[in-house]
């Protein structure tokens, strides 16, 4: 990949044996979800709570959360058994940031093994807040899921966020707050020196003909790849018809001269043990 060029050689490892960030990596590397993270302070309108959060998985089952001495358990267990897998991340089940413990257990699986790669998916809302504590526990690679950079398109899209004790229904300054939060997180993640993922949930006739605009504002800030992912309708949205796969094939060749775009995302589980789409767990008859 002739843009990576760009990225110092620390950087280019997590690039280069990280499943998500690099396709040629899929096939050879894999990560494991951690699911210790239940809460969520947002409401997306796509999301129904009692499945994985959608930002990254796909709905219709849901993970059992473990705590974070089992989650250090559970990585002792996998890495000794697959040594192809050099990436754990906290994917949910609700939004990680939001969980105490997902940080425990990134203090403990950091200090038991430096050497794997940490990573994060996150609404983005407390990224600002959790970046000193992230950076502490060495997690370099986070996904924010930005649906809008408008406020008013944001506020057509999440019922509410919770934020410092309050809670703001879908409003433009309910959106104004999560925008700004969720690019002031990208950019001091980005000054150090960690690697972002946005992921862009396609919702028709809510944001697609803002996707583009997502993705030159993204890229403008350093965000690394771009993962555009079909609406699944449900909750609110039950009655939006998802977009094709034409559709977001069309929509990735319109954002792709901005940022390099995801084309192997397999929505994984929040528990989710593999290479991606082939999971162990799966394998294991646990699904
Ligand atoms: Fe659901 Fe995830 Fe949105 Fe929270 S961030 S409401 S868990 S989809
Ligand atoms: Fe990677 Fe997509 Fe799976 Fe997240 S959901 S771990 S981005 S393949």
């Amino acid at each position: 990949d002739g843009q990576i060029v760009k990225w110092d050689p620390d950087q280019i490892r997590k690039i280069q044996e990280h499943p998500c960030y690099s396709e040629k990596a899929s096939h050879t590397f894999g990560r494991a979800h951690l699911p210790v993270a239940p809460k969520c302070n947002i409401q997306c309108n796509y999301c129904v709570r009692k499945f994985d959060c959608v930002n990254e998985s796909r709905p219709g089952v849901t993970s059992e959360v473990l705590n974070p001495q089992q989650a250090l358990e559970k990585v002792r267990e996998i890495i000794n058994q697959y040594h192809f897998i050099k990436v754990i991340g906290i994917a949910g089940p609700g939004d990680p940031l939001d969980n105490e413990e997902t940080f425990e257990t990134f203090r403990l699986i950091h200090e038991a093994y430096p050497h794997l790669i940490l990573c994060v998916s996150t609404n983005g809302l407390l990224l600002p807040d959790k970046i000193d504590l992230l950076e502490k526990y060495g997690v370099t690679n986070i996904t924010v899921t930005m649906n809008a950079i408008d406020p008013d398109i944001a506020a057509k899209i999440y019922q509410y966020i919770d934020y410092k004790g309050r809670r703001y229904y879908s409003s433009h300054e309910m959106g104004e707050i999560l925008v700004s939060r969720q690019l002031e997180g990208i950019k001091m993640a980005v000054a150090k020196k960690m690697l972002i993922k946005v992921n862009t949930v396609y919702i028709p006739g809510i944001n697609d003909h803002h996707i583009p605009d997502i993705a030159k504002k993204i890229s403008e800030m350093g965000v690394f790849i771009h993962n555009i992912i079909p609406l699944i309708a449900q909750a609110k949205f039950a009655h939006i018809a998802p977009p094709t796969i034409e559709e977001k094939l069309a929509m990735q060749e319109k954002c792709k001269p901005y940022v390099r775009q995801m084309s192997h995302c397999q929505r994984c589980r929040s528990d989710a043990i593999g290479c991606l789409g082939k999971d162990i767990n799966s394998f294991m008859g646990k699904r």
